[in-house]
């Protein structure tokens, strides 16, 4: 109806692309600046709305990487090759350039500092996306609890943001990182390399988690939730985050 107050996260908003940063080689970070942004948690979500001239228009979900931080919000973004919207962000797209955004989305897959225990983040490819923000917002607060991210990736060349989260992983203040590279590992490899199995998680999981965050492609998320579940682990710590339809792609 004309005239109705539509809710602040239900409102298409204007994001003005400030920088366009290179993570790996098919993964890049947009740095926006959202018209009247609303704040966000860690772990949220936003759609973003394409219009070409023609007035077609595409929607798609990506999730927020950085921890809150005034009308600045950044999405990381990896190329699907024969994809519609994610060639166009990581290829097309100039800074200077803006698109629409709505949300922050999502309750549910959140950071929360108060679960009373330790935290396992496990992440496959750009699934990485919503933990960075969650080890950031942990960070940047001084929260203390005690986390690990496990993180999958196909090649150590594919790990988005390795540098910062090595250097969050010797701070000594309780988190840390353990990757698994699934298709090639660099000489002298120490890491695990093969895909997330059940035995893999026995060794990574502590036993006590008071909580587990899992995000990836559907396959990842499910093959991951079901062996922490025959572990013993309480499905009810268990949240996690598809990122799409997608068979046989792995991270
Ligand atoms: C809640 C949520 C959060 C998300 N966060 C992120 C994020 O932080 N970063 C990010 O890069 N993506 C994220 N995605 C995925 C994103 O929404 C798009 O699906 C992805 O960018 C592909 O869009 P596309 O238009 O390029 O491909 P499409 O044109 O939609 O699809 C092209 C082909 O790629 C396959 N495909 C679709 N999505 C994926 C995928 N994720 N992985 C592998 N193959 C796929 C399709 O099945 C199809 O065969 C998220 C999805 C959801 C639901």
């Amino acid at each position: 109806v004309e005239g109705t107050v539509v809710p602040g996260r239900l409102t298409w908003r204007v994001a003005g692309v400030r920088e366009i940063r290179p993570e790996t080689g098919r993964v890049k970070t947009l740095v926006l600046d959202v018209d009247g942004w609303p704040g966000h948690r860690a772990g949220q979500h936003v759609d973003i709305r394409l219009t070409a001239e023609d007035g077609y228009q595409a929607e798609r979900s990506y999730s927020i990487a950085s921890a809150p931080a005034g009308s600045l919000v950044e999405l990381t973004v990896e190329l699907i090759e024969d994809g519609e919207v994610s060639p166009y962000l990581t290829e097309e797209l100039r800074e200077g350039d803006a698109f629409e955004v709505r949300g922050p989305v999502g309750g549910y897959f959140v950071w929360d500092p108060s679960v009373g225990g330790r935290v396992l983040l496990v992440g496959g490819g750009s699934g990485v996306v919503p933990l960075a923000a969650m080890a950031r917002q942990r960070a940047k607060d001084r929260d203390g609890v005690e986390t690990r991210l496990l993180y999958s990736a196909r090649t150590y060349d594919d790990i988005i943001y390795r540098t910062e989260l090595d250097a969050l992983g010797e701070t000594h203040d309780g988190f840390d990182v353990v990757y698994t590279l699934t298709r090639s590992h660099p000489d002298g490899w120490t890491g695990y390399a093969r895909r997330v199995d059940p035995e893999l998680l026995a060794d990574v999981a502590p036993a006590d988690l008071a909580r587990t965050y899992v995000c990836g492609p559907t396959p990842f998320v499910e093959a991951v939730a079901s062996a922490l579940v025959e572990l013993g682990h309480d499905p009810a710590t268990i949240r996690t985050e598809r990122f799409g339809p997608t068979g046989g792609r792995d991270g």
